[in-house]
């Protein structure tokens, strides 16, 4: 398997097995989640789904590259029917509200571009399912940017969901294009990709993520827990807002850029929404890592492994084909 090829494996697989675990862990009663032990873990069955299900992060995300797939481009029409199609075909694990009204607008019959909810909505659902922009532009920020705003439109017309859609597809297009990680440059890129009007709440966070890296994790994913919330948020939990979402899923993948079970574990830690923070962190890990380091286990368990590898090789090839190697 060719480097990127690897990469784009990771990508998609640790999507669904940071979705899948987490899964287990949000609907399994785990006494005492700052003692989460990914080595021994293994997927729980819950409810009458079987064991490895992942949920609406993992089922957006390849409906993403399915759209991809049959058009050659990032086409908001194309999109927005496969997650018709979905919503009315597969049995989706506890899809977002925001995703949920705005599909159910569409499958009415209102446009792609008018579906999205109004501002004021700033959910993670278009950051969990933002990777497959990043493997398809990573080679062009201006094209990966604007096929963002397309996807994420679908569902949220609010700038700061918009933006953190751009900031999870730059980071794994900075994984795509870089084989050494440095942390600075790393967050330097994003800031530069991710310029969305009216997300300085966003910025802000970035700028103060080498510090956020410095102190005791506790700490750490508090003051991540509160970025961007209008209100004082006590909580020590990641909510479904995008604006913690995305940061403690960076700063877990800065804080162990070489593990992807530790940012794996580390996300579950800071608890909350974790299927989601599991399936864009386990993302971005698995961009940079590539699918071998995803534990054998893990890979293997979850639900529709190679349904889900097939659709990252199609992928890594439509794009080769598109940078003009020969099929
Ligand atoms: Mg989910």
């Amino acid at each position: 398997m060719q480097n990127t090829e690897r990469k784009y494996a990771g990508t998609l697989l640790g999507c669904a097995v940071g979705d899948a675990v987490g899964l287990c862990y949000q609907f399994a009663r785990f006494p005492g989640r700052r003692h989460i032990s990914l080595e021994s873990f293994s997927y729980l069955p819950f409810g009458h789904y079987p064991p490895g299900q992942y949920s609406d992060d993992t089922d957006m995300t390849l409906a993403i590259v399915q759209a991809i797939l049959e058009t050659g481009e990032v086409s908001g029409p194309a999109i927005a029917e496969e997650f018709k199609r979905i919503w009315q075909t597969v049995d989706i694990v506890d899809p977002g509200l925001s995703c949920d009204d705005a599909i159910h607008a569409l499958i009415g019959g209102t446009p792609w571009d008018k579906s999205g909810t109004e501002d004021g909505r700033a959910g993670n659902g278009t950051a969990m399912r933002a990777s497959p922009i990043g493997l398809w532009d990573y080679d062009d920020m201006e094209k990966l940017r604007r096929d963002s705003e397309i996807q994420s439109i679908i569902t949220h017309k609010d700038r700061r969901a918009v933006a953190g859609a751009v900031a999870v597809a730059a980071a794994v297009a900075y994984n795509i294009n870089n084989e050494k990680l440095d942390g600075n440059d790393f967050i330097s890129f994003i800031k530069t990709e991710c310029r969305v009007e009216g997300i300085d709440p966003f910025m802000r966070y970035l700028d103060d993520m080498p510090e956020l890296l410095n102190m005791p994790e506790g700490r750490a994913v508090s003051i991540i827990a509160g970025a961007g919330q209008e209100k004082r948020f006590s909580g020590n939990f990641i909510t479904p807002f995008v604006v913690p979402t995305v940061l403690v899923s960076l700063y877990a993948f800065l804080k162990y850029p070489d593990s992807f079970l530790d940012v794996l574990a580390l996300v579950y830690r800071a608890g909350g929404d974790i299927d989601t923070t599991g399936a864009i962190a386990g993302a971005i890990s698995g961009s940079r890592l590539g699918v071998e380091h995803i534990p054998e286990r893990l890979k293997k368990g979850v639900l529709n492994e190679e349904h889900i590898a097939g659709l990252a090789r199609r992928l890594w090839l439509a794009k080769r084909e598109r940078l003009g190697f020969r099929k």
